[in-house]
């Protein structure tokens, strides 16, 4: 087993692409093709971490928040980042950070939150536009089942519930082979006409690279005809923040203690109570009060996210609660929903979930 080996699994339930801009999740520290001792899940990676993967043997440590954010330009260990960069570094610690594309998916970070409240119809606040290509290619009348299915087979045609989405329009394809050429079909110097298939199929942009591989292996031409086009339309199961309706409609007291009880609150801040009750729910882990708009125009009663500031919740305007659950507090199941993504995958193999709480903020209640 090999770290790229568990990368490529958190890779594909969460492709690096649809993190933020401001994010830095991928690899960190360590070779990818290295061998894998066993995998540490943590929220934060911290010295403390290290040094307990180190005591139990597992050189990858699979963090949510990146521990290097900003760009470092010593690592001298003055700081903790550069002390935990350190100290992985010198015990041959890989860090790998999985962030706001865990939080972007579906089955990710905040539909976890959103299971945890539980949340149904649970749809993204803001979806993601511009991540849907659509890809079209020429194909000779002998080819045209093959090259269709290696698309399906490397990830093209899902639309919502459907999979094998394809158009199909016939036509004749011309051409002429040059010097040195080496034509499937037709003759050397001589206008060739040829039925040919135009296949139009869309994908996901984070398969671009499968999808064309596939599309090439299996097209007979030495010359692929295709064109490549980026959609505005948006994919429905990946965005910044999420919206649900609870399965009936509570008091906000009892939506408070509910969310005090699930998340094993000792505090919950929260904007102005409107004396109504609460069925649609948005949420956000950690710092979400960005999507306080999005959260009104999208009807919701409550926004349920962190780190809010003061001025943020005179933001809540009366027409929706505004509630900071805490940061880490928010995002405690992230390392459960992690360790499943991989338990899935790997069964056995050395999983170990950190036992460091690495929450610096403390309450004196
Ligand atoms: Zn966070």
């Amino acid at each position: 087993m090999r770290i790229a080996d568990i990368i490529q699994v958190l890779e594909k339930f969460a492709p690096p692409s649809l993190q933020e801009d401001f994010d830095n999740a991928g690899l960190l520290i360590g070779e990818a093709t290295a061998d894998c001792t066993g995998v540490l899940v943590t929220l934060d990676a911290t010295e403390a971490v290290i040094a307990e993967a180190i005591e139990k043997k597992c050189n990858l440590v699979v963090a949510y928040h990146p521990i290097i954010f900003k760009g470092l330009k010593r690592i001298t260990g003055k700081t903790y980042v550069e002390k935990t960069v350190l100290k992985a570094i010198c015990s041959g610690i890989a860090i790998y950070a999985i962030h706001t594309n865990l939080d972007n998916v579906q089955g990710g970070m905040n539909t976890k939150i959103a299971s945890v409240i539980g949340l149904q119809q649970v749809v993204p606040l803001i979806p993601k536009a511009a991540l849907l290509k659509k890809l079209f290619v020429f194909v000779p009348q002998t080819h045209k089942d093959q090259v269709r299915e290696a698309i399906f087979g490397a990830g093209g045609g899902h639309i919502g519930k459907y999979s094998d989405c394809s158009f199909n329009t016939e036509g004749t394809g011309t051409y002429k082979a040059g010097e040195g050429a080496q034509p499937f079909l037709g003759q050397i110097g001589q206008l060739h006409q040829e039925s040919e298939v135009r296949i139009e199929i869309v994908f996901p942009s984070w398969l671009e690279g499968s999808i064309l591989k596939a599309m090439m292996d299996a097209h007979p031409y030495e010359e692929v005809a295709y064109d490549l086009v980026t959609l505005d339309n948006v994919i429905g199961n990946v965005g910044s923040g999420w919206v649900g309706n609870l399965p009936e409609a509570v008091t906000e007291e009892a939506f408070l203690k509910h969310l005090k009880n699930v998340f094993h609150l000792k505090v919950i801040r929260h904007s102005p109570l409107l004396g109504k009750l609460v069925q649609k729910v948005a949420l956000c882990g950690g710092a979400g009060s960005f999507l306080l708009g999005a959260a009104r125009s999208a009807g919701a009663d409550w926004l349920v996210t962190a780190d809010c500031k003061y001025h943020e919740f005179f933001g809540a305007e009366d027409r929706i609660v505004l509630a900071d659950i805490g940061h880490y507090e928010s995002e405690q199941f992230t390392t459960d929903l992690l360790i499943d993504i991989l338990r899935e995958k790997f069964g056995t193999f050395a999983l170990l979930r950190s036992q460091v709480r690495t929450n610096p903020v403390h309450y004196f209640i």
